[in-house]
């Protein structure tokens, strides 16, 4: 074999009850998972006992605008309307170079963090299609190592952005992302609730699904990403999903107008995402910093109802959404941060609540992006994350250490373990933060 992984601990084993497993590489394919594996390798990995989990996935970014933090200026206000008037001041100025570089260096930074999957929306708006060049280009680029898919994303609406003068190309938002998809976009976006009215944002709705049943392509739209009750696009996007037998390959992404929707009505929209197969991914680090900004006190958190959802077996993924652009400055492509966050939001801190928050980040987005060979079990690809942790909560808790990233069978990434050295009289001279038990 080419590379063994021995004394794993998997996502799904519990400590005291589950033997560790050695996991057999050859070429990019993992071969064999059980314990003591009687083979040899030219090279090995000694996990000690710790967490070995399929890489993280992000089911939802903007990669067009990450790490422009600071161009031309940084967000003041920190607030949703003053990063769209950022985004609109720099959008004339992006170059292709320069859109390519950032990405670039932002997969560098998801590798390092074993993030090996991303699905970016792409913003189609303008019809340069700029951003969409570029990211191709990355796609191309960083496809030995990370899996870049492409949502051809209408950021100032589909009708809305359309030429309205008479005899005009009545859907110019829509040619532009048909041509996005044209050249290579995987996935067909769409944004609801940022039409001009209701009607027209189910009419969005209906034109991007039967264009996607006709393409034979996934749907993400942004849906609902408002604090408005009424805000009700995600019904029509699971009766469509129905109608055109998209069950599987839709996702509705942000929900929170869910947060603030009247009980009863959320009680038969769910069975109707459940019948038509929509997963939902929340994105909760720019949610709670953008949502419920027009509220006094109490201030509704910015997250749709993730226990709900998956309650109602729902599919359910985290996603990053932004790291340094116009509308959050922080992050760094870590999504236990984000796994981190969507669980105290969303209050799920019971035991199996805390492991569906880091499934997250990892196979429930890998569902939804229709990943091949995602998984650790022989004939998946030789894909992992060695982290410093024991379990995949205490992973969440220390956000922790990427000891080693594996893609197709290579380590592409290491991190030294977090250890503080201690200068105090009678206690140990290191701390690792895990229970010494
Ligand atoms: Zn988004």
């Amino acid at each position: 074999m080419d590379l063994i992984i021995r004394r794993a601990v998997l996502t799904t084993h519990i400590a005291h009850r589950d033997e560790p497993v050695d996991i057999g590489i050859d070429g990019d394919r993992i071969v064999a998972v059980e314990p003591r594996l009687a083979a040899a390798a030219r090279e090995e990995i000694d996990a000690a006992g710790l967490l070995v989990a399929p890489p993280f996935v992000d089911a939802h970014f903007h990669m067009d605008a990450t790490l422009s933090y600071g161009l031309p200026r940084v967000n003041a206000s920190g607030t949703l309307l003053e990063g769209i008037a950022l985004w609109g001041e720099l959008k004339p100025h992006l170059t292709q170079d320069a859109l390519v570089e950032r990405a670039l260096q932002y997969c560098d930074w998801a590798v390092a963090r074993g993030l090996l999957a991303i699905r970016s929306h792409v913003d189609v708006s303008d019809a340069r299609l700029l951003a969409v060049e570029a990211l191709l280009e990355v796609k191309r680029r960083v496809a030995p190592y990370l899996d870049l898919q492409l949502v051809a994303f209408p950021q100032d609406g589909l009708l809305r952005s359309a030429d309205a003068r008479p005899g005009g190309r009545p859907l110019g938002g829509f040619d532009n992302l048909k041509r996005a998809i044209e050249m290579g976009a995987d996935v067909v976006g769409g944004i609801p609730h940022f039409e001009r009215t209701m009607a027209d944002g189910a009419e969005s709705v209906r034109l991007l699904c039967e264009f996607a049943a006709e393409k034979g392509l996934r749907v993400d739209m942004h849906c609902d990403e408002s604090d408005d009750p009424m805000s009700r696009h995600i019904e029509t996007l699971a009766a469509q999903t129905h109608r055109l037998g998209l069950h599987g390959r839709v996702a509705g992404s942000h929900l929170t107008s869910m947060h603030s929707m009247d009980n009863y009505y959320v009680s038969k929209l769910l069975p109707l995402m459940r019948e038509a197969g929509v997963a939902a991914i929340a994105n909760p680090l720019i949610n709670i910093t953008l949502q419920g900004r027009s509220d006094t006190y109490p201030k509704r958190r910015g997250m749709t109802r993730v226990p709900e959802m998956l309650a109602a077996g729902i599919n359910v993924a985290f996603g990053h959404d932004c790291v340094m652009d116009p509308w959050y400055s922080l992050g760094s492509a870590d999504m236990l941060e984000v796994a981190h966050m969507g669980l105290h939001v969303a209050q799920m801190t019971g035991v199996d609540a805390m492991r569906a928050s880091f499934d997250a980040v990892t196979v429930n987005a890998a569902t939804i992006l229709g990943l091949e060979g995602y998984g650790i079990a022989p004939g998946c690809y030789a894909d992992c994350v060695l982290l410093d942790a024991r379990d995949p909560i205490d992973a969440i808790r220390l956000r922790a250490a990427r000891l080693a990233v594996v893609r197709r069978g290579r380590v592409v990434a290491r991190s030294p373990a977090a250890r503080a050295a201690l200068s105090l009289e009678g206690r140990p001279a290191e701390v690792d933060f895990k229970l010494s038990r």
